[in-house]
């Protein structure tokens, strides 16, 4: 067990009173967890605060050349009031993953645990309670060290906060239009797109702009060599259904490797849907979509869950998928994974983890 110091907030601050308007990122709890790291204690002084500001030296190595990782995960509360993590343990793995790509000390995965934990146990009365709600946590690590040198940091922070999030179907499951970007790349062979690291998403902000501006609610990337083959979606994973069959890019270091996505991937098969990971030309998927042969298109993400894709523009062409609607398939996905994470289905796979004892 990773020993915590615990101060206590004295000021509560007022809950969010309509859960239906929680948003993202809107909302952040009353405390926080930290840890610190540098090379002669390790990582160290582990303890859950206030909600606060930091204070850094304007020469710390995060403003400067981007060092940092962060996860995403939720709590989920179930009817009988029980509090779920959904498959943390594969978060946990993932943030070292990233952390040992940028250079960054890992954090043990119990620690990792161990502080969502503590900090869910502090502030579980924010934990809303309609189905489709959750609190949303977001570990992350940035480089603290001072000086100009581009090399690793010798001092790093390692942070937990904690926003109650709204469902992102509040509004009923309205597909999202995706823009195929065909000009700028997400990453390359070699470059860090398996990292979950804000060095991604800031490159990635121009298209995001450019796809918005034209009416677009995410951007679709393609390979950075050939331009060619699907990659994913701005932070989802994306799954096209032809013939029956799931299709989505493999894990060859260029994409996330979604928990989502790994989890849809076991949930198909257990309703005889075969997932083949391969490479997948965006002339096919515009060619199937003209042609109606593209059944249903989606993204997968901790945050969207299933977000069922209705249209996709690529150049100056774009096709509606299956109507506009969410498909069959998207709603049977989206309908285990919720019921496994909100507790109302049974978890044959294990996958969720209580974070509190009552
Ligand atoms: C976080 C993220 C995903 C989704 O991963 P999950 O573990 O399913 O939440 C997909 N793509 C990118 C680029 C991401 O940052």
């Amino acid at each position: 067990m990773l020993k915590i110091k615990i101060t206590q907030t004295k000021s509560l601050k007022p809950k969010p009173k309509d859960e239906t308007q929680l948003g993202f990122g809107k909302y952040f709890t009353d405390h926080m967890f930290l840890m610190d790291w540098d090379a002669k204690r390790g990582w160290h002084d582990a303890r859950i605060e206030p909600y606060h500001s930091f204070q850094l030296d304007p020469c710390a190595g995060v403003f400067h050349y981007g060092q940092e990782v962060f996860e995403g995960v939720k709590a989920y509360r179930t009817k009988d009031d029980r509090i779920l993590l959904f498959r943390p343990w594969d978060n946990a793995e993932r943030f070292q993953k990233s952390a040992e790509r940028m250079c960054i000390p890992p954090v043990l995965q119990s620690d990792f645990i161990d502080g969502i934990k503590a900090l869910i146990q502090i502030d579980r009365d924010w934990i809303p309670h309609r189905f489709g709600t959750s609190l949303y946590l977001r570990p992350f690590i940035i480089a603290t060290g001072t000086g100009f040198g581009a090399k690793a940091s010798s001092a790093y922070r390692f942070v937990i906060i904690a926003s109650p999030s709204g469902c992102y179907y509040e509004n009923g499951l309205e597909p999202i239009k995706v823009y195929v970007e065909d000009k700028y790349i997400r990453t390359a062979p070699g470059l860090a797109g398996y990292a979950k690291c804000g060095g991604n998403y800031a490159a990635s902000m121009k298209s995001m702009a450019k796809a918005n501006q034209l009416g677009y609610d995410q951007v679709l990337w393609l390979d950075g060599i050939h331009h060619r083959y699907v990659e994913e979606a701005g932070s989802m994973n994306v799954f096209f259904l032809k013939d029956n069959v799931l299709y989505t890019a493999p894990c060859e270091g260029t994409i996330l490797d979604g928990v989502v996505r790994r989890s849809v991937i076991t949930l198909a098969k257990e309703q005889g849907i075969e997932t083949k990971e391969m490479h997948i030309d965006i002339d096919d998927v515009m060619k199937d979509g003209k042609d109606g042969s593209l059944q249903e298109c989606f993204g997968t993400s901790t945050a969207a869950l299933i977000a069922p894709i209705g249209e996709l523009r690529y150049h100056d062409e774009s096709v509606v998928i299956s109507q506009g609607r969410i498909g069959p398939v998207s709603q049977m996905l989206y309908g285990r994974l919720s019921g496994i994470q909100w507790g109302r289905e049974e978890d044959p796979y294990h996958w969720t983890v209580e974070a509190v004892k009552k």
